[in-house]
C-alpha cells in the first residue's frame, strides 16, 4: 500500500540485472557463466566479473573459436578456466599479464575426444593468437587440455602452436608444435 519504495523496487532490477547479465549468451552454446566460472573465485569469494570490453573479447572468443568447434565434434566442450580477475590470477598463480585476465583465452576439452586430435582440427581450421596443448602424452589420449586464445584485434592472430611439458626438474616448459600433434 505505497510501501513498496524505490528502494525495494531497485534492489529488485538490479538482481535481475546480475542474473541477466550472467546468463548472457555469448555464442549458440556458450554463457557468460560458462566463461567466468572458477572454482578457488567461489572458494575464497573473489569477484570474477569481467569489464564490458572484456565481455566482448570473450563473446568474440566463443564465436570464433569455441562454437566453431562445439559444432565441428558436435558433443559438449568443457570450458576449466576463461575470464581471471586479477585478483583470481594472483589467487592461482597466474600472469595478471596472460590473456585470461582480458577475456581473450580459455582452456578447454571435449570429454572423450583426445585433445591431440581437437588440436589438430583447430590448427588446420581456424584463425587464433595462441593454443597450447597443455600436459598431453600420447599413452593417455585424453590427458591434459587445450589453452587457446583469440585476439579481438584480428592482426594479432598469429596461430602459435606451443605444447606445455614437465622437464625431469617438473619445471614448465614450452616447445613448438610443427605438424600434427
Ligand atoms: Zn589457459
Amino acid at each position: 500500500m505505497g510501501s513498496f519504495g524505490y528502494g525495494g523496487g531497485r534492489r529488485f532490477s538490479t538482481v535481475g540485472l546480475l542474473i541477466s547479465n550472467r546468463l548472457m549468451q555469448l555464442s549458440k552454446n556458450f554463457n557468460l557463466v560458462e566463461l567466468t566460472k572458477s572454482q578457488t573465485a567461489e572458494r575464497k569469494g573473489i569477484a570474477n566479473d569481467p569489464s564490458p570490453d572484456h565481455q566482448e573479447n570473450l563473446r568474440l572468443l566463443c564465436e570464433r573459436v569455441l562454437q566453431p568447434i562445439r559444432d565441428h565434434f558436435n558433443h559438449i566442450l568443457t570450458v576449466s578456466s576463461g575470464y581471471r580477475s586479477p585478483q583470481l590470477c594472483v589467487a592461482i598463480g597466474s600472469s595478471i599479464d596472460s590473456q585470461h585476465a582480458k577475456g581473450m583465452a580459455a582452456d578447454f576439452e571435449i570429454y572423450g575426444t583426445p585433445n591431440n586430435e581437437v588440436f589438430n582440427w583447430v590448427k588446420e581450421n581456424l584463425m587464433y593468437d595462441q593454443m597450447i596443448l597443455e600436459f598431453w602424452n600420447e599413452d593417455e589420449p585424453n590427458s591434459g587440455w587445450i589453452h587457446v586464445s583469440y585476439n579481438p584485434d584480428s592482426a594479432e592472430n598469429i596461430k602459435e602452436n606451443l605444447q606445455a611439458y614437465k622437464d625431469e626438474d617438473n619445471i614448465t616448459k614450452y616447445k613448438p608444435i610443427i605438424g600434427d600433434a
